[in-house]
């Protein structure tokens, strides 16, 4: 939650606010949830954020606030509020483990340093030492030994503990790690995870003189649609697109969310003419399957794709490739949509095909 709102719940201002916030929760009758009052907080009290405009396009294209849209709204704009949590928490743990450990590890070593004086001052007192002060030495130093043991027991098993807390607390790093990276709509990869892979992918292809080949794609007239449809429904077919887009992208390549209604396809060690292929074949089941609108059974009409395909040059930088993806987009869109084109650097983008 952004500061200044948490700052607003704790001054004089915190329940008139509150009471604003549940009103208009009420009046848009929408259930009290603590995710809902979240979301509505924003609403009432931060009109810049972005949860607060896109409850705004719900309510204004006259849709209905549902617990399902809010846990959508939620996964999209406030996961880095989740994720802050959850490190701090982790982190936490990790602190507390290790200062344990360490406070073991100083008890044992402080042990064992006493143990080593008693069997220095014990070997000096031996020397010419009768029968009964032996026995009492021998007494003193089997006491210290079993202390020792006991000690080296307890932190063994502490040591076993913290190995199992460690292995759980890396397992949660890594899903917060995955969830930092993931497009919570789509569970497509986000524009994080996909800034990341592209450098890391030009990088290979400098070094290996291997292809790589970027395309970019955008849902034809999905304002449109939004403003027809609703957001709700718009937010579906963005998750339809990813699942066809996810399809035709099995590792190495690597699919992702990069905005709002556009998606990226890296292929690595491919040529711009296996992209087509594998763009053209998404644009085809995108365009002839006939969606419905699930409140209604409505038909929405013919949902299509277009895309645009460039390969790296030597030296190039991601957002060079990304530059010239985007020229070809925009050559698709510019000669009618629903079809793939293919940067040719120095000259226009060439379709590689026309609409359906
Ligand atoms: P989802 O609703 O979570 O569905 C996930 C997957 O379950 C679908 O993947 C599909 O394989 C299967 N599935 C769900 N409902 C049905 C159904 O009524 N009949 C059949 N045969 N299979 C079903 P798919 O097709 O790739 O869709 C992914 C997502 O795209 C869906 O997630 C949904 O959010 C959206 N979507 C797909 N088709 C439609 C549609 O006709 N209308 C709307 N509004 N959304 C759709």
């Amino acid at each position: 939650m952004p500061s200044e709102i948490d700052s607003l719940l704790r001054s004089p201002k915190a329940y008139q606010v509150a009471r604003k916030v549940l009103d208009a929760m009420e009046s848009h009758r929408v259930w009290p949830t603590a995710l809902n009052f979240e979301l509505w907080l924003h609403y009432v009290a931060a009109k810049d954020s972005e949860v607060a405009a896109k409850i705004d396009s719900v309510l204004q294209s006259g849709g209905t606030f549902t617990d399902q849209l809010g846990e959508q709204i939620a996964a999209q704009h406030l996961p880095a509020a989740k994720l802050s949590g959850e490190i701090l928490d982790a982190g936490k743990s990790l602190s507390e483990e290790l200062d344990s450990v360490s406070r073991a590890i100083e008890s044992a070593r402080e042990t064992s340093e006493a143990y080593g004086q008693q069997l220095a001052t014990a070997s000096e007192s031996l020397v010419d030492q009768d029968a009964d002060a032996v026995r009492a030495m021998v007494e003193t130093l089997s006491v210290a030994t079993r202390k020792v043991r006991e000690e080296n027991q307890a932190l063994e098993s502490q040591l076993a503990d913290t190995t199992e807390e460690l292995t759980r607390l890396r397992e949660s790093l890594a899903q917060v790690r995955r969830d930092a990276m993931t497009d919570g709509l789509t569970n497509l990869s986000n524009r994080k995870a996909f800034d990341e892979s592209l450098e890391r992918a030009c990088a290979e292809a400098e070094a290996s003189g291997q292809p790589l080949t970027l395309a970019v794609v955008d849902i034809d007239h999905f304002k449109i649609f939004n403003d027809t449809w609703g957001h709700q429904t718009g937010d579906q077919v963005i998750r339809y697109v990813a699942s066809v887009i996810g399809r035709i992208a099995d590792a190495p390549r690597f699919a992702a969310r990069y905005g709002g209604e556009e998606f990226a396809v890296i292929f690595p060690g491919e040529t711009p003419e296996t992209a087509v292929t594998a763009m053209e074949a998404a644009r085809a089941e995108i365009s002839s399957r006939i969606l419905k609108r699930r409140s209604t059974n409505e038909d929405l009409g013919a949902i299509t794709i277009s895309s645009g395909i460039a390969q790296r040059r030597p030296g190039e930088a991601p957002a060079t490739l990304i530059e010239s993806a985007d020229r070809a987009l925009y050559a698709s869109k510019h000669a009618g949509r629903n079809r793939t084109s293919v940067a040719e650097h120095g000259s226009p983008p060439r379709g590689a095909s026309r609409a359906a």
